[in-house]
Parts: C-alpha cells; structure tokens; sequence
C-alpha cells in the first residue's frame, strides 16, 4: 500500500465549479484553462457520515463572461456570482482553514482526476502558497466506484449515474459544487470502500523533481512508478529505469520477450516474464508536466496468455503501419525520380 490508510480519520470530499474562456482556446490565459467559480466540500468521519461542509462562490476576474457549456449546467449567471462571489485567494484560505479544523489524518476525494489538478492551477495563478503534501495521494471515487460496478475499472461513469444507480435520494440539483461534493460522499458511503481503500490516486500536479524523489508504489495488483521529468521525450526513454521492466509483485526485473513499442510516441507497451509470477504487461504513458517537462507513468500487471497474445497482435499492426508508410515512402521517391512518373508535381497520395 502506498500509504497507511488506517490511520485516516477524516475524508474531505470536494467539487469545484469551473468556468473557461466563452471565445474559445485563442482567448485562454495561459496556465489558467479553468477558473475556479465555485469550492464546496464536506467531511466526513471514519463512517462516511458528514460532520462539517463548507461552501462559498469565487468571484470571477480571468473570463468575464460564462462559456456556454457552463451556462448549461449551472443555475447561476454571472451577475450573480459577481455579487455572491468573493476573491479567489480569501476563499481558498477559508478553505485550507476550515480543512485544517479536522483532527487526526485526513484525505482528500474528488469524483475524477481534475479537480486537485485545477485547484492548484488556479493557486499557483493567484500566488498562493501550495499547503498540500507531496507526493499528494487522494481517492478519486469515479475511479474507486468504477472498479467496483464496471467489469474493465475504465468506464468512467457521471456522479449522475452512480447517484442513480446507486439509487440514492436526489433532494438537490446537480452541478452545485456543495451538492456534487454531498453527493459523492453519499456514493463513498453506499459502496464497499474497505474492497478498494489500497487504490489511492497520485495527482500529477507537481511531479517528482530528482530521481530520489522518483515514485514507485505496488497496488494488490499491479505497480506504478513515476519518473521525474526530463528535457526531451528521447531523454526519457533512454533513461535506464523508465526502460526496466520489474514484476509487480517481487520486484524481480524482467528479461523482455517484447520489448517497448508505441504506436504514437506516447504509449509504449512491453512483455516480461517473472519465473515466479509468470507474464506481466507494461504499459508506460509519456507525459508533460505544469512545466512542459517530459516525465512517465509507468504501470506493471499480471497477464494471461490471451493478454500477451494481444500485445503481439498491437505491436504486429504497428509494425505494419510502419512498413506500409516505408513503402509509400519509397514509391513516392520512385515516382519524383527523372524517368518516374512524376518530375517536379507532388505525388498523389
Ligand atoms: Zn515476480
């Protein structure tokens, strides 16, 4: 496990509510996509049940106008939020205090991956001290809830859904920070958290910064390990430890019966085989981080025979895609020679 999980005594479970630029990407201030409009949390003790929640809007000062997608979605316009709002900075201060108030160990759950990642977005915007620990470990209870109602743990269903599927009482609209972050608690307490506590998430906001600080953690079923970031994508992949293949499980390292390929620069996968554990699938993500650094997510799991039979058959259509624009390639070169079909016009293709 990545992290003691019995020590926990308080989940605080947060939404944001966010607004984008309404003129499109060419208007987007840089660093800041999402501006936060909206924080609401509750906590919850070690029985999920709410024992404090926090709510407050965030006065708008990057876009100044809802994007229509929000307008959507949201049953506040923006004169109101203008008048209700208050600044970003006082707000995530309250929140941090009111955070700080709970006794003992706490984590913080969001339904998805987003949220942490934009909250410190919009921190680092407004010059606000980061107070989250790194590594920043979280449940991310999409991912949790999906695990255990879907049978790949990928779908990734709306809190909408769940709600609903989970049969669980809608009293409020959705799409209300405060609301969306009751309703995730009420799903966390629905389902069989004690089945899926070892999966926390890592958030990729700050990632490790020196190769001691590298990250490697080992899940009931599969290991994850995050490298520190890198000047070039080249770099990365010629790093010796982004290159290893280790059992999930013994940490053994592999010989590779296939090694590393990708069919477009930023998944590669890989076969090893452990003699005590038998095969195991890598599958590395390459990724960029807040400051344009090249860094990877590495994960290892078990697989079967059929598995590996699939990983044949994805590098094999890689490989063919790969001869196929060789020889279009060479045809195209053929064409243009003098004597060829085509002098001085482009081929056609
Ligand atoms: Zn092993």
């Amino acid at each position: 496990m990545p992290q003691k999980t019995q020590n926990i005594k308080n989940y605080i479970v947060f939404d944001l509510e966010w607004n984008q630029c309404a003129e499109g990407k060419t208007g987007e201030i840089p660093g800041l996509p999402f501006e936060v409009i909206e924080i609401g949390a509750v906590k919850l003790n070690e029985d999920f049940e709410v024992i404090s929640e926090f709510s407050r809007f965030v006065r708008p000062k990057v876009y100044q106008r809802l994007h229509f997608k929000v307008l959507e979605i949201l049953d506040i316009g923006m004169e109101e939020l203008t008048r209700r709002g208050e600044p970003f900075d006082q707000v995530i201060r309250a929140f941090f205090s009111w955070c700080r108030e709970a006794d003992g160990e706490t984590i913080f759950c969001t339904w998805g991956n987003m949220d942490l990642t934009e909250l410190q977005r919009n921190m680092a915007y407004y010059g606000v001290e980061n107070p989250f620990p790194n590594p920043l470990f979280y449940y991310d209870v999409q991912k949790l809830y999906s695990r255990l109602y879907r049978d790949n743990g990928k779908d990734k269903p709306t809190l909408e859904h769940a709600v609903q599927e989970q049969s669980l009482e809608v009293q409020r609209p959705f799409h209300r920070a405060i609301e969306d972050a009751k309703y995730t608690g009420a799903v966390l307490r629905q389902m069989d958290f004690p089945s899926v506590a070892p999966y926390l998430s890592l958030d990729y906001y700050r990632i490790p910064d020196c190769k001691e600080h590298e990250i490697s953690l080992t899940f009931p079923d599969y290991s994850k390990y995050v490298s520190r970031g890198f000047a070039s994508r080249e770099e990365l992949i010629r790093d010796k430890e982004v290159n290893d293949l280790c059992c999930f499980s013994c940490r053994r390292m592999l010989r590779k019966k296939i090694g590393w390929f990708t069919g477009n620069q930023r998944n590669y996968l890989a076969l090893g085989i452990c003699p005590e554990h038998g095969l195991m699938r890598g599958k590395l993500r390459v990724r960029k981080s807040e400051e344009g650094r090249y860094y990877c997510v590495k994960t290892v799991r078990m697989t079967d025979e059929a598995g590996a039979e699939e990983l044949i058959r994805q590098k094999e259509a890689y490989a063919g895609k790969q001869r196929e624009k060789l020889c279009l390639k060479r045809r195209r070169e053929k064409l243009r020679r003098p004597g060829g079909a085509i002098f001085s016009k482009e081929a056609p293709s």
